[in-house]
Parts: structure tokens; C-alpha cells; sequence
């Protein structure tokens, strides 16, 4: 059929890391011996004392629409987490919390786009942010980022995007997918270009508990003026491996909050009330756990690393935050391997996938081609597998 459908819904594609992840999923579940380091999803399952207030909430009848942007006692304890963590003062009126981090960046786009609107992003860039501003009417423009520079974007290369309609950035630190982390001099820098130009920055912060090296800083948290051009995104889904769950939440100015509020009391009402009493939990409880897993993700991270570049044809950096990494494959290209050229990494990636039983995002999701992501949000023991796999194709 040809149905008139929209053209803008015609131009939004698929999100290549569910994809891959779910179809990983699938191979499994149907008993193909397939190892994925696809998932940008915590392995381990959600603490206990957080089931235990969800099943909690259920008993209790804490089942019924809540307020359009949240309960309170979320919103409070999310100001506190703000206080204690970054240094930034946030009242109940700041907070919106929804149905996970995407669908707050998603709003917090919605809340301050119009039509051709340009929001800069870096690349690589996590998946979604094109598509959300795409969804929002705005204009992606892409700035590179190179290898050597930790794949971070510097003030010389947002001037050489700047037109009279750049309205945002967009700041992930720690990086989806380069692990990368600006440090406070570079935030700095990038908060006075802000507000000499008046650009909001969106600071998605959704890693922010898993530094390895160096320290988180919210660029919201350097000063009043620029915490009143950034609208801050967190949730629940990495630090308290709660994907499910679909918990996020933003700070930002009340006069956009309130957008948000109205925006969102028309589009998803409340976020679901039994997650929301679960995060509190989150918050407020026992943060071992939270420890626990960064723990482990960094001796995941080192292994990984150094196996990486000991294989042939691959090499990484060592990435600081989050649970990825990065792995150029420039020196595959043009090669073959079991009869397959590899010209990209789609390429690579299919081999990987076809020829290994290894899932891996191919760097081009990510808007570089020279790359595939690995994710060390899985087993050791998955990792040493899947390593010695895709060695061993490349070493036949
Ligand atoms: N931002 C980044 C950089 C991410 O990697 C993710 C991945 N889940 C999100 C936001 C959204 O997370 P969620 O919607 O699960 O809260
Ligand atoms: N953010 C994760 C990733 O990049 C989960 C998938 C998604 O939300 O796109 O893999």
C-alpha cells in the first residue's frame, strides 16, 4: 500500500542499538550460541531493596496517575542527588521526571525548538540525538571529533558551526559511545561560548556514576548563567541498571519545565507510578550496588582494552566513563575476511555477526564508519569469549 503517510515520521530511522541488541536477544533465545557486546544495557539485575519498594508500590495501590511530572518525593529526592553529587541547586519546580532520559531529551527538544532550529552535536553521537531533533523539527549539525582529541569537541569547532539558528548543544559526558569526559577547563570554555551566544545546552549526564578516570562535572553546576541555558538529563536505566524500569528526569529554568509539564501532561501523563516509588528507593537507599557495578565495568574495561590492542587490525583508547568502547578498524578495511570484503563497518559488523556469532554496533550508527562499539555491559566471561572470537577471525 502507499499510504500518505508523514514525511517527516518517513525520515526517522530505526535505533540501530535497540536493533541490534534485540535481534542478539533473539538469536539467543532461539539457541544460537551468539555473544552480544551490542546491549548499552547494564547485565546485572536491578538491587533488591529497588524490586522490593516496586513490588511495595503494587501492593499498596500505588497504582494510579500521579502528577503529569512526577511525585514529589521523586522530585525532592532527585534535588537532593543534584545538591550532594553536583553542587546544583534545583527546586521541585526544576524537575520533570519521564519515561526514561531518552524522553526527556526528547521534551526537553520539544520545549525550546522551532522549525529549522540548529542543535550541534559531536561526532560520534549517540544514536538517538539526530533522530530526536529531527523528531522535534530542528536541524542536527554535526561537528567531528577526532580520535586524538579523546573525540571531544572543542569552542573552535562549535565557532565553525555557529549560525543565527544554532539554539542548542547537545554535551554527553561521559560519552555514548567514546567514553570520553570533558574535563571542568573544557566545560568552562564551552559555557562562556554558550552564553556569549545565548545557546542552550542539553547535558546528558545519564553515565555520570560511571567515571573511571577523572571526575564527572555537570556544566550546569560551573555558574548561574549557564546553568540557566542548560536543561540536565539523568535517569535511572545505567546507575541502578533499571532499563525497564523507564525512569529519566531533567533540570532546567522553571519557565521550561513548565513547558515540558504541559507538554508532557498531553503525550504520556506520568511516568509509571510503581517505578517512580522504586526510584526513591534508588536515590535515597544504599548505593553499594551502584559501587559494585562500576567496580566491575572498569575491570571489564581494562581487560577489554588491552585485549583489543593486541589483536591484529584493531586498536582503542582507553575510554573513562560509561560501559563502551570504541574500536577503530581502519587498518580492515579493503581486506577480506572468510571471502567477505570489508569496506565498512557494516561490513564488519555483518562478518562479526554471520561468521563469529559476535554482536557489535557498527560505527556508522554513531556517524563514523571507521569504528564499531563494543559495550562491556556483559559477563567477563562473555567478553573473554567474544574477544577470542573475533581474534580468532581476524588471525585465520
Ligand atoms: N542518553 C544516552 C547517552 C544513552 O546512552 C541512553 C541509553 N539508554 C539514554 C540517554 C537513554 O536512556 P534511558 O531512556 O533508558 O533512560
Ligand atoms: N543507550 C543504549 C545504547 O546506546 C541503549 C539503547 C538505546 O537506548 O538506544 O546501546
Amino acid at each position: 500500500m502507499n499510504f500518505d503517510v508523514s514525511k517527516k515520521g518517513l525520515k526517522i530511522s530505526s535505533s540501530v542499538t535497540l536493533e541490534i541488541t534485540a535481534k542478539a536477544k533473539t538469536m539467543k533465545a532461539n539457541g544460537i550460541d551468539i555473544i552480544s557486546f551490542g546491549a548499552g544495557e547494564p547485565d546485572f539485575n536491578t538491587p533488591e531493596n529497588i524490586r522490593k519498594e516496586g513490588i511495595r508500590a503494587i501492593e499498596e495501590g500505588l497504582t494510579k496517575y500521579t502528577p503529569a511530572s512526577g511525585i514529589v518525593q521523586l522530585k525532592e529526592a532527585i534535588c537532593n542527588k543534584f545538591k550532594n553529587d553536583n553542587n546544583l541547586d534545583y527546586l521541585t519546580e526544576n524537575i520533570i521526571i519521564s519515561n526514561g532520559a531518552k524522553h526527556s531529551i526528547y521534551n526537553a527538544l520539544l520545549a525550546i525548538i522551532n522549525p529549522g532550529d540548529e542543535v550541534i552535536i559531536g561526532i560520534p553521537y549517540w544514536v538517538s540525538y539526530p533522530e530526536l531533533i529531527k523528531i522535534s523539527d530542528g536541524k542536527p549539525i554535526f561537528v567531528q571529533t577526532k580520535e586524538e582529541n579523546d573525540f571531544k569537541f572543542t569552542v573552535t569547532d562549535l565557532n565553525k558551526v555557529l549560525t543565527n539558528k544554532t539554539k542548542a548543544i547537545i554535551l554527553n559526558s561521559p560519552n555514548n559511545p567514546t567514553g570520553s569526559i570533558y574535563t571542568k577547563e573544557e566545560l568552562k570554555q564551552i559555557a562562556d561560548w554558550a552564553i556569549k551566544n545565548n545557546i542552550f545546552v542539553i547535558s546528558d549526564e545519564i553515565y555520570e556514576k560511571l567515571v573511571y578516570d577523572g571526575e564527572h562535572i555537570s556544566i550546569a553546576s560551573l555558574n548561574e548563567n549557564i546553568k540557566n541555558l542548560t536543561i540536565v538529563i539523568n535517569g535511572m536505566s545505567k546507575a541502578y541498571s533499571m532499563t525497564g524500569w523507564r525512569i529519566g528526569y531533567l533540570a532546567a529554568h522553571k519557565n521550561i519545565a513548565k513547558i515540558i509539564s504541559n507538554i508532557q501532561s498531553h503525550t504520556t501523563s506520568n511516568p509509571c507510578s510503581i517505578s517512580q516509588y522504586a526510584s526513591v528507593v534508588g536515590i535515597t537507599g544504599d548505593q553499594n550496588n551502584t559501587v559494585e557495578m562500576k567496580k566491575q565495568f572498569e575491570a571489564r574495561r581494562n581487560y577489554m582494552v588491552e585485549t583489543i590492542n593486541s589483536i591484529k587490525g584493531l586498536s582503542c583508547k582507553k575510554p573513562k566513563g560509561a560501559f563502551y568502547i570504541m574500536v577503530n578498524i581502519t587498518e580492515l578495511k579493503g581486506n577480506t575476511i572468510n571471502g567477505i570484503r570489508i569496506n565498512d563497518s557494516l561490513d564488519f559488523a555483518k562478518v562479526l555477526l554471520d561468521e563469529a556469532k559476535v554482536a557489535v554496533i557498527p560505527g556508522i550508527g554513531f556517524g563514523n564508519d571507521n569504528y564499531i562499539r563494543l559495550s562491556y555491559a556483559t559477563s567477563m566471561e562473555n567478553i573473554k569469549n567474544g574477544l577470542h572470537r573475533i581474534k580468532n577471525i581476524l588471525e585465520k
